[in-house]
């Protein structure tokens, strides 16, 4: 049974029933996903000195990070015996592919295995002037959001920050985006054409429920010595953990999308049922606490298009007057449906007329264009291939 956001502590952190481990099969820790002052502990216990710890943790840091390296041999500048050392105490454990599936449109989904055998998804979304990769928090999600086909799956852990930051590197290996033998990290960067230019936390999970690993991993994202995106480039999308959204602003500093998808706390109740814990008063007061809001840095408001149940006029003119002074922008996503879902998208003609009222009041209302829906890589729609595909195993 998922368990009910009523079973999370107050700061909004969720307590899920298998807790989370570092992958290491050989009882070694992993080193990946490590925040910079816990990889210089882990070079003194290899044999580094305390003096010395800083520059080795760096030097690791940008072979792991800056050149996508995931062997010690390949770390040229440490010495022989020292890199001996490193493999025989920890490992460089990063999420395995074990499919990867190409849309007509480019859209590209990674099935992924994790420790303890678990899968979780991550799509990359090239467009003209970005290429955005969304990535998964958590296996399952708590939260059961009624169109949503990742809550209607069990929550089995949270993903340490390992994972998290593993997605955007096995990603990179397969873009083939790390610096060659010779080129300079900015070099990739400066060219301003990066294949894996912006992150979204909108794949499967509540990103808010799992806070420390998000920040650990997303610290390592933004870091100039790391992957090296700007902060602006991420965006965090949460159902409304009302209490982890003022932090995540200072600890992360990333921008922020809000599933808000209901006008009134009696259908939110229904649609996004964490909203019986944080209703939308408290949810647009946080918003306009938000650190860093600003026109350049809107939250966005994500809004699911569903017909005869949140798409009128009426909804729309609630949607303005609810937002009235956050600077934000609303996406209209049509709704992307899973078999046994119990709503459609609403017709093309009726999002149009509400993104036009939405237009009138001034807010910019991009209709997001679902990518990726031939091989179920659309919104709420990870992980129902693996699982079906699991269940014609079965079957056979
Ligand atoms: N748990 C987070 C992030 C993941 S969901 C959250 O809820 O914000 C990313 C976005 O996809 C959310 O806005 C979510 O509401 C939306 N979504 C979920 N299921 C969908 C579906 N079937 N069709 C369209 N959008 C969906
Ligand atoms: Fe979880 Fe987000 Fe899906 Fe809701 S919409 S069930 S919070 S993943």
């Amino acid at each position: 049974m998922p368990l009910s956001p009523d079973m999370s502590s107050e700061d909004g952190a969720v307590t899920p029933d298998v807790v989370a481990v570092p992958r290491n099969e050989g009882n070694r820790p992993n080193l990946i996903g490590l925040p910079r002052e816990a990889l210089r502990t882990a070079m003194i216990e290899a044999g580094a000195s305390e003096r010395q710890s800083k520059m080795r943790a760096n030097q690791v840091w940008r072979w792991l990070y800056q050149r996508g390296v995931s062997e010690w041999e390949a770390m040229t500048d440490l010495a022989k015996p020292f890199r001996a050392a490193l493999a025989e105490k920890f490992e460089l454990q990063r999420p395995e592919i074990v499919e990867r599936q190409l849309s007509a449109d480019g859209t590209r989904k990674y099935l992924l295995r994790i420790s303890g055998g678990h899968e979780v998804e991550t799509v990359y979304i090239p467009e003209e002037d970005r290429g955005t990769l969304c990535i998964s928090s958590q296996v399952g999600c708590t939260l059961s959001c009624t169109f949503c086909h990742t809550g209607t799956q069990k929550l089995v852990r949270n993903l340490t920050a390992a994972e998290i930051v593993g997605q955007v590197l096995v990603a990179r290996d397969d873009l083939g985006e790390w610096p060659q033998p010779g080129q300079r990290p900015q070099d990739i960067h400066e060219s301003g054409k990066r294949l894996l230019s912006n992150v979204v936390l909108m794949g499967m999970g509540e990103p808010l429920y799992n806070f420390d690993g998000v920040r650990d991993a997303m610290k390592i994202v933004m870091d100039g010595e790391g992957v090296s995106l700007s902060r602006r480039r991420i965006t965090l999308s949460t159902s409304g953990v009302v209490p982890a959204m003022a932090r995540a602003g200072e600890e992360i500093g990333c921008l922020l999308a809000i599933s808000l998808h209901a006008t009134t706390d009696e259908l939110r109740d229904v649609l996004v049922p964490i909203n019986k814990r944080w209703n939308l008063e408290s949810l647009l007061q946080a918003c306009r606490d938000y650190p860093r809001l600003s026109n350049a840095e809107r939250i966005t408001f994500e809004y699911v298009m569903l017909k005869g149940v949140n798409d009128a006029d009426a909804d729309a003119k609630r949607l303005v007057k609810l937002i009235q002074g956050v600077p934000a922008k609303i996406n209209l996503i049509p709704f992307n449906p899973w078999p046994g879902a119990p709503y459609e998208c609403s017709d093309w003609d009726r999002i149009e007329a509400f993104a036009e009222i939405v237009n009138r009041a001034g807010y910019a209302s991009p209709i997001r264009t679902p990518r990726g829906r031939d091989i179920l890589a659309a919104c709420g729609q990870l992980k129902s291939a693996s699982e079906r595909a699991r269940r014609e195993k079965v079957a056979l």
